[in-house]
């Protein structure tokens, strides 16, 4: 292999067999994706110690992809259930997992992601370092905040999200300029502690070029973490966001040289009116890389139904822009999501990352709904349920009603509009009051 990362071989005008791949799924040349990965306008996360991955490449002119996150906690330590989440959230259209355990043996957890699932791996080390190293924060050490990194490149990590953008100056702003809800992101609330606590500078903005030697080796994309994503409606677009994005753009330069594949990470809590704005500054500061929302959430009064407040902000982000939406669910503020939860949360990110990929134009997005509407009009019921995003859904509810006449649903019965106009039009008598 004469190259190093998926962008090293597009600069070098290698087509990789991952470049091939997923080329084909975009229904776009390879040379086209080439030349985007080349510029950092596309990643396609391909750890080389992740054997059993089935690519997929990530930029905005691409099919909005999405991630679920799931992972082990404290309260909930049980490895195979979590592996059955996985499992079913790959055949429901997740691209990518994010592994967020925070208990137990993590690295057992990870490795049989990596050596189980075709989809793209992320993590969070920063959680894992607090898991691994069994002491106190503060007594971590910056060698061992790195070294946790480089654990993760070898066991086959995709893409790693890094709080690197919040340094002493961002924190000190953050200080300054007060918020309402401080730092929400789990990552970025541990590290700015660590900092508080030890006086010193961010080990992975201090020690940042280690970091792009470990991602070169391995080939590992960088998600460049947001700290200070907002958390609330009144914190969105702050001073402290903005701060911490500009140091991420300074960054993605300083990885593109090294040719380190990178995305950023976005917010968040955000009302709607400021989400295309976001999504452009974030394009222009970053000069393209892809952007990885989490949401944003509309509005901050919805526990239960966050599911929703994040499918309305991330179809809004991916049509302005965003490239990688990150699911919630309905569980999002109140517990660790269960089966049910998870499937809530996919569902939900899809349906906002196709009504993206329509408002973009994303090659073959509306020929899955013209065949939806040509069975609706055909009054073809089981066409509709396997061309339905959830199909066990939508047959499920039709049984639950039936209606009178097979052919129309209990919705209106003989005022079927579908079925009557479909009548009338082949020259048929429509009575509908004594039919
Ligand atoms: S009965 Fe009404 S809702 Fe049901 S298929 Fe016909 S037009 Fe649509």
């Amino acid at each position: 292999m004469n190259y190093t990362t998926q962008m090293d071989a597009a600069r070098k005008g290698i087509l990789t067999r991952e470049m091939e791949i997923t080329a084909k799924k975009e229904g776009m040349k390879p040379e086209e994706l080439m030349e985007l990965v080349a510029e950092g306008k596309a990643v396609i996360p391909a750890n080389k110690h992740h054997v059993c991955l089935e690519p997929n490449a990530i930029g905005s002119m691409l099919k909005t992809k999405i991630n679920v996150n799931l992972g082990t906690s404290r309260d909930l330590n049980d490895m195979d259930l979590e592996l059955k989440k996985v499992e079913d959230a790959v055949l429901m259209g997740a691209e990518s997992i994010m592994d967020l355990s925070s208990f137990g043996d993590t690295r057992k957890f990870r490795k049989r992601l990596t050596s189980q699932c075709p989809a793209m791996i992320g993590t969070v080390p920063i959680y894992d370092a607090v898991v691994y190293y069994h002491k106190p924060l503060k007594e971590i050490t910056s060698e061992e905040w790195i070294q946790i990194v480089e654990m993760h490149a070898l066991d086959g990590v995709d893409f790693m999200t890094i709080h690197v953008g919040i340094n002493k100056q961002t924190a000190h702003r953050f200080k300054e300029a007060k918020r309402l809800t401080n730092i929400v992101s789990r990552g970025g609330s541990i590290i700015f502690a660590w900092m508080e606590m030890t006086g010193n500078e961010n080990p992975f903005y201090e020690h940042f070029d280690r970091i792009l030697e470990i991602c070169r080796e391995h080939d590992v994309t960088l998600s460049l973490g947001d700290a200070c994503r907002p958390g609330c409606i009144a914190d969105a677009s702050d001073i402290s966001q903005i701060e911490e994005l500009v140091t991420l753009g300074e960054l993605t330069r300083r990885a593109w040289e090294k040719d380190v594949q990178v995305i950023i990470e976005g917010p968040g809590h955000m009302p709607l009116d400021q989400i295309a704005a976001n999504m452009k500054i974030q394009q222009t500061i970053c000069k393209g890389a892809p952007f990885y929302v989490l949401g944003p959430l509309v509005t901050d009064i919805a526990p239960g139904y966050d599911h929703i407040t994040a499918a309305i902000g991330g179809a809004i982000a991916a049509a302005a822009g965003a490239s990688f939406l990150c699911y919630v669910t309905p569980a999002e503020h109140l517990r660790l999501p269960d089966a049910d939860d998870v499937k809530e949360g996919i569902i939900s990110a899809r349906i906002a990352a196709h009504a993206a990929d329509l408002a973009k134009g994303i090659k073959g997005a509306k020929d899955w709904d013209y065949q939806m509407s040509d069975a609706r009009k055909r009054l073809d019921w089981e066409a509709m349920f396997n061309l339905a995003i959830d199909p066990e859904k939508a047959r499920r509810y039709r049984a639950s009603s039936k209606p009178e006449k097979e052919d129309t649903c209990s919705m209106c019965g003989n005022f079927c509009a579908m079925k009557n106009m479909n009548r009338i039009l082949d020259g048929e008598i429509v009575n509908i009051y004594d039919e």
